[in-house]
């Protein structure tokens, strides 16, 4: 059986801008309050609700998206049949990028985890910015009971200039439970991983269709992560073929949220 996790990565455009000021990069609420909406919507409408968005944080806007407002949409996520997760750019985009430091991560991911679950809401799944990840995160997601991660891009091997971002070679493209050792293998640890299957933005739609062909007709259970962001939001030819993709994958694959991948995934890697 096929299964998709649609997941939703909550950046905006500016986030990324190094030429925009301070000021003009920070997040802008009623916008932003605007676009989850519309996620929230498309979600529903499509796919049933199931699927993650990944709550950012980062150490420009660390609390941001844990103010009342945000925190009754993801309410509303969950209670419609989605889920929320950790979503850590612990990083200076294009600068500096702090994955690897354990005492950074752990206080990044233990403060939004636990405002999240203090907000009465249950932070399953984990994903890195730019989809780093470092082994030394693996113990602070267990600490924090976020069993499942979905930073994985098989074979992504990124660098800014001479710093290392992210390093997927040699991963498994369908799901796993972690090496403490090294995420790219299976192992013993408490976590697993969905790895990312369709990326909607950069793949053309008939790739997307060809892929979900393909997984579909591979044997046993597949469960693979489908890529979108808040930002595409503001563009009204990506809402659309975020709307396509889905309903592409949809005839070949089920939707479920974190809480069924993990059921899913726990007796089986
Ligand atoms: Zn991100």
């Amino acid at each position: 059986m096929l299964y998709f996790i649609f997941t939703v990565d909550g950046d905006w455009d500016e986030y990324f801008d190094r030429r925009l000021s301070e000021k003009e990069r920070a997040p802008d609420k009623q916008k932003l309050l605007g676009l989850i909406d519309q996620e929230i919507r498309l979600a529903s409408s499509v796919i049933g609700g199931r699927f993650i968005h990944f709550v950012h944080t980062s150490p420009r806007v660390r609390d941001f998206f844990v103010q009342p407002e945000f925190m009754a949409r993801w309410k509303e996520i969950e209670s419609k049949g989605g889920s929320v997760g950790v979503h850590c750019h612990e990083d200076e985009p294009g600068r500096a990028y702090y994955f690897d430091d354990q005492a950074r991560m752990e206080a990044a991911v233990g403060f939004l985890a636990k405002k999240l679950s203090g907000g009465g809401l249950k932070p399953l799944a984990f994903r890195g910015g730019y989809m780093t990840f470092s082994p030394k995160t693996i113990p602070i997601l267990e600490e924090n009971g976020i069993f499942l991660d979905l930073s994985c891009d098989p074979g992504r091997f990124q660098r800014h200039g001479d710093v290392l971002v992210s390093d997927w070679r040699g991963a498994p493209d369908n799901f796993y439970r972690m090496s403490y050792d090294d995420h790219r293998r299976a192992g013993t640890s408490n976590v697993f991983e969905v790895p990312l299957g369709i990326y909607i933005e950069t793949q053309p739609l008939l790739k997307i269709w060809r892929r979900a062909r393909q997984l579909e007709k591979r044997k046993g259970d597949v469960v693979v992560s489908v890529l979108a962001h808040t930002y595409d939001f503001t563009r009204p030819r990506m809402v659309l073929k975020i709307k396509l993709a889905l309903n592409i994958l949809k005839r070949y694959g089920t939707f479920i949220n974190a809480r069924q991948a993990l059921d899913l995934v726990a007796g089986k890697a």
